[in-house]
């Protein structure tokens, strides 16, 4: 980047090489302390002043040209709101030939060492305005690109109004890596806000989408079943109402995903509900099984110990941890047909379900990650399995609200063992 410089003063100061570091460390720090681009800024200007300047201001380009001046620190901080007052009486003019907007327009630091009377007489359209200017006392001023993969977003000033301090070709040096860096803050933000808002986005396509699509799946479900039954009673071909049966099947499948997607957005919204009483842990456990194992004639469920206690929670929602553990301990397990469930009276006040297989299992550097929403530990030789990341997650908040915890124990093609507790009685301090 070149720079336009004007006669340096005799008496221009500089920050001492020593001192310009551990400064530039300082900023960087402020920088990265948020992702909110103006507090970012309004706190970096702050720590720019009185090190760097008398007065420093940051100025955004936005979408149609127009200049906006984010943030002001003054030395004086009763002179804020005196010096915002004075940029809008006099805004920048984007046809000016030098200044902020010549910057602006050029992405070309400009260095004022010495401000003379000649120079704020040239800039003044009106005697009012010069008048302004007069009462400013500006005495050396430095304007510096801030520039994004080469696009200019806006600029810092400094000014300085003391007689002692007139800025020099190093203080622009510093001037500008320290703006490279606010530069690159901004991006960093920008980004994030931009990701946050796609996420947003996508959320409530999600509970937008699941909620469109339950009406018609369960009107669906409703006519499949009036057919069905009116087939059989006419007494038609047994066939037909096989393949009736299969397609009852398959919508039973997408009325349990738009309920995984439905229960994801809940919970993003806090508003995942759950109907708690006690309940019998090993007849729910005996009742989910026989469902799962009829839609899975090929693997083996055996049941082992029991619980004789009740325990506390939704038996639904427990049920729905418990379909969504075996339908994976089944899915992941293509070739190994034996599941095995175990049951257990922990001595914590905590009753435990154990759900093993002996699949495919899962690599250990993937295992704290596979309770994430949307996370996929499929590599791709088991691209095939399908699936979207959300059974686990759901099923671990499920299992956490009700104060108990879902733990996995697993590698690479020796199985998987999830486990999960819940509580006898209702605990005291709800997560
Ligand atoms: P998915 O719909 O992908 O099965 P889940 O949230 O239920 O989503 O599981 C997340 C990931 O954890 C799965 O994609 C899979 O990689 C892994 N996983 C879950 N259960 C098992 C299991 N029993 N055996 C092997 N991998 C499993």
């Amino acid at each position: 980047m070149t720079k336009k410089t004007n006669k340096k003063s005799a008496n221009a100061k500089q920050i001492e090489p020593a001192d310009t570091s551990e400064f530039l460390a300082k900023i960087s720090k402020i920088l990265s302390a948020s992702l909110d681009y103006k507090k970012t800024l309004t706190n970096a200007a702050n720590a720019l002043v009185p090190q760097m300047a008398d007065w420093c201001s940051v100025s955004m380009l936005s979408e149609d040209d127009e200049i906006e001046q984010v943030t002001i620190a003054h030395v004086d901080p009763k002179k804020v709101a005196w010096a915002k007052k004075i940029n809008k009486r006099m805004p920048a003019d984007m046809s000016s030939p030098t200044g902020l907007p010549n910057v602006l327009r050029t992405g070309i630091s400009e260095l004022y060492s010495t401000i003379t009377d000649e120079m704020l007489v040239a800039s003044s359209k009106r005697k009012s305005e010069l008048d302004l200017l007069r009462k400013l006392h500006l005495s050396s001023v430095m304007i510096v690109p801030l520039s994004v993969q080469n696009l200019v977003i806006g600029a810092i000033s400094f000014v300085s109004t003391s007689n002692h301090r007139n800025y020099t070709e190093a203080d622009l040096a510093i001037a500008e890596e320290i703006a490279s860096r606010v530069a690159l803050a901004i991006h960093n933000s920008y980004i994030f806000t931009e990701s946050q808002k796609a996420l947003t986005l996508r959320d409530e396509f999600i509970s937008i989408a699941s909620h469109e699509l339950k009406t018609p799946i369960t009107s669906l479900k409703m006519y499949g079943q009036i057919v069905h039954q009116q087939l059989s009673e006419q007494g038609i071909d047994k066939t037909i109402l096989t393949t009736l049966s299969k397609m009852n099947g398959q919508i039973d499948r997408l009325t349990l995903l738009v309920n995984d997607m439905l229960n994801v957005s809940k919970i993003q919204l806090g508003k995942l509900e759950f109907n708690e009483d006690s309940f019998d842990l090993g007849k729910m456990v005996r009742d989910t099984v026989e469902v799962v194992q009829a839609s899975a004639p090929k693997h083996r469920i055996m049941i082992e110990g029991k619980v004789s206690k009740r325990v506390w929670g939704d038996k639904d929602r427990i049920s729905q941890v418990l379909i969504n553990l075996l339908t994976n301990a089944i899915k992941y397990s293509p070739h190994e047909y034996k599941i095995n469930i175990s049951l257990t009276e922990k001595k914590n006040g905590l009753a435990e379900v154990k759900v093993q297989d002996y699949g495919i299992g899962i690599d250990s550097e993937q295992l704290g990650k596979i309770f994430n929403r949307f996370y996929r530990a499929v590599g791709p030789d088991e691209k095939t399995f399908p699936g979207l990341g959300i059974g686990l997650y759901i099923s671990h908040e499920i299992i956490r609200r009700h104060g108990g915890t879902l733990e996995v124990a697993s590698s690479k093609g020796a199985g998987s063992t999830f486990s999960f507790t819940i509580p006898f009685s209702k605990p005291k301090n709800r997560p």
